[in-house]
Order: structure tokens, then sequence, then C-alpha cells
């Protein structure tokens, strides 16, 4: 079973979706219009699609609420932790180009020889 994310601004009331929520696909499916599937929708929105087309959307719910603050703070952390990948990139490469370097310098004390 594939759950789907969802949070962030919901396409439909433009308000930030502060409780986010998963529910099996087959749910999001039968409630959610097939031009909207790959939307953010909020929970309020979603119960209100659900309810119209006769969805027992409450059965396989899971909420994760996400305040601003906690927000910020994966936003941060995500960032640090690319950043902190880009460094160990630019050190192998910097490692990399050391050693072709050293390698052509080995290479020419060889010619020399
Ligand atoms: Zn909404």
């Amino acid at each position: 079973m594939n759950r789907k994310p969802h949070r962030e601004i919901c396409s439909l009331c433009h308000e930030v979706s502060r409780i986010g929520f998963l529910v099996p696909d087959e749910v999001w499916k039968l409630a959610v219009h097939v031009s909207q599937q790959n939307d953010i929708i909020c929970l309020r929105c979603f119960a209100r699609l659900a309810d119209e087309r006769g969805v027992e959307w409450d059965k396989d719910i899971k909420f994760y609420p996400c305040s601003r603050i906690t927000q910020d703070k994966i936003i941060k952390k995500s960032r640090q932790y690319r950043e902190k990948e880009d460094y160990q990139k630019a050190i192998k490469k910097l490692k990399d180009i050391l050693e072709i370097s050293k390698g052509k310098v080995n290479e020419d004390n060889k010619k020399m020889d």
C-alpha cells in the first residue's frame, strides 16, 4: 500500500495544511478527483470531498500535526544535511584532483629518471 503525505498549502482552499494526514491510496483515489490526486489537499477539504463522494475516509487515517516551528526545524536539518553532503563531495573532488596531479608528478619524475 502506497501512502502519500499531504501537507503545506492546500490547492483547494489555499490554507496552510497544519495537520498532515495519510490515507491508503484507494481511499485517496475514491475521495479525490483524478485531476487533483497529485495536489496537496488539506484535511478539511479532503474530508469534505470524501463525504461528498460517500467515502469512509476515517477508517485508516493517520495524522501528523506539524507546527511552523517543527517545519522550520525539518527544513533547517535537511539544509544542513545537504550542505554537509556538498562539503564531502567537494573534499572528495579535491582529493581526486590531488591524486591525479600526484600521479602526474610521479609520471613526470619517472620520465626524468
Ligand atoms: Zn483545503
